[in-house]
């Protein structure tokens, strides 16, 4: 198995390429050899446009060198410190940093490598504090269905993606029930940011509560808008909704916000858009650029102490989690650099300024053929394409290739199409991206 490149041709034959459909790969592959600001360039010398920062992770576009450099000097300064009883000083200023960006009350920070490990620390969490408060018998999670939450063990049982789930039954966590999901076409097809209608679906938590009992129930966790999926996007109304009925009810509200989080949605965090606060939120992706990896929880500090006070003598751990890499210095290095680009380039504001570029270019494909919907939220947006008869998927695929073709790379999920540009992207860039995809849609009929 190889693919010819220019100067010498690529043995595919070893690497198992990870959510990638692998026979088709080796027939069509795809390869990048470089990346720089917003543009990826592939091993055909193509300039592709990353319109979707890389796998939503690289806001900042590729190869900026203060981070190469922040990267560097720890480096040479303390390549790695241990994990458990110690730590270096960048890591305790990179949380509070974090804080300082998140919603009042989120006040601790717990890190981890991904965000998989994250949801799985988070769930973790939510059980310790329960049974720290004295109600061992909450141990239930409600996901939600369509629910992308990484690929551990715990978020694939809270996550609601049936390809994710079905061959992995017996391997799911026990006592987890599922929100319905809140896409409807036939009463939000086209809508522009929000929904209107879909904020009753909330209500369900209440069955779902009614049906197990508030005090089995740990918490319930969500994505502030659906990402992997596709971008679904709120109800408007619908969280809150959920938020009151958690809080009524004793149960804690998580937010997945691996991808919503750092300024996809023009504000730090989805809860800050939508003006709902959880109790935890789980962030990874764009705290580093995609460049070194690193995830990790944000939780509101009575969590932590209710933690704390139930952990026994002094030198005793109080919650027995953790990884080899939480915290590691170099990460850190690259999130302290990629926070202070954040901040010296104003990239939240310029990611919210976009926004109604990628709203109207988006919006004014409606009426293509094969279009069944077009969806956007911050700088981020999905559209639905009619399947082929049969073949799920290779619409999907047929139009993202000829959108390498034409130079933009594009996310794909079944017969969805995700774009989510660089906040360094140029309002024409956008256009552009843009442009491409609706060339490449009509390449793909
Ligand atoms: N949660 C959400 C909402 C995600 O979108 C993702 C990845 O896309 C994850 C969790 C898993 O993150 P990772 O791939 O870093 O484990």
């Amino acid at each position: 198995m190889t693919v010819a490149k220019t100067a010498n041709p690529i043995d595919m034959s070893a690497y198992w390429i990870p959510y990638t459909p692998n026979r088709y790969f080796h027939q069509n592959p795809k390869v990048m050899e470089s990346a720089k600001g917003a543009y990826y360039f592939d091993n055909h010398g193509r300039k592709l446009f990353d319109g979707l920062s890389g796998l939503w992770c690289s806001p900042l576009g590729h190869g900026d060198p203060r981070i190469g450099a922040a990267i560097q000097k720890q480096y040479e300064t303390m390549d790695y410190c241990p994990a458990f009883q110690m730590a270096s000083e960048a890591t305790f200023t990179l949380a509070s940093r974090i804080v300082d960006m998140a919603p009042a009350g989120l006040d601790k920070v717990f890190f981890t490598n991904s965000g998989s490990e994250a949801v799985d620390t988070a769930l973790k969490m939510a059980v310790a504090y329960h049974r720290c408060m004295g109600n061992a018998s909450r141990f239930r999670m409600i996901g939600r269905e369509r629910a992308y939450h990484g690929v551990g063990i715990g978020g694939i049982s809270v996550g609601g993606i049936v390809a994710n789930r079905k061959a992995f039954a017996n391997m799911m966590m026990n006592g987890v029930d599922h929100l319905p999901h809140t896409f409807n076409l036939s009463q939000m097809a086209f809508s522009k940011g929000q929904p209107t209608w879909g904020a009753h679906l909330a209500d369900e938590l209440e069955n779902i509560v009614t049906l197990h009992d508030a005090n089995t129930i740990a918490a319930v966790i969500l994505e502030p808008v659906q990402g992997s999926t596709g971008v679904l996007v709120p109800p408007q109304g619908y969280l809150q909704k959920i938020r009151d009925i958690c809080t009524k009810h004793g149960i804690l509200l998580i937010f997945d916000e691996v991808i919503t989080g750092f300024g996809r949605l023009g504000t730090n965090f989805g809860a800050d858009l939508f003006g709902v606060t959880p109790d935890m939120i789980i962030f990874a992706k764009a705290i580093t650029n995609g460049v070194i990896p690193m995830g990790g929880v944000i939780v509101r500090g009575d969590i932590y102490d209710a933690i704390m006070a139930q952990g026994g003598q002094e030198q005793t751990i109080e919650f027995f989690h953790g990884y080899t890499y939480s915290g590691h210095p170099i990460p850190t290095a690259a999130a302290h650099a990629v926070l202070d680009i954040f901040e010296s380039d104003n990239l939240v504001n310029r990611a919210k300024a976009l926004e109604p570029v990628l709203e109207n270019s988006l919006h004014a494909l409606k009426g293509k053929t094969g279009l069944l919907d077009i969806r956007n939220c911050g700088l981020s947006g999905a559209v639905d394409l009619v399947p082929i008869a049969g073949k799920p998927g290779l619409r999907a695929m047929k139009t993202l290739e000829a959108c390498i073709k034409r130079g933009a790379l594009v996310r794909i999920t079944n017969d969805t199409i995700a774009v989510g540009p660089p906040f360094i992207s140029t309002p024409a860039e956008v256009e552009f991206l843009v442009s491409v995809l609706s060339d490449a849609i009509d390449d793909a009929m």
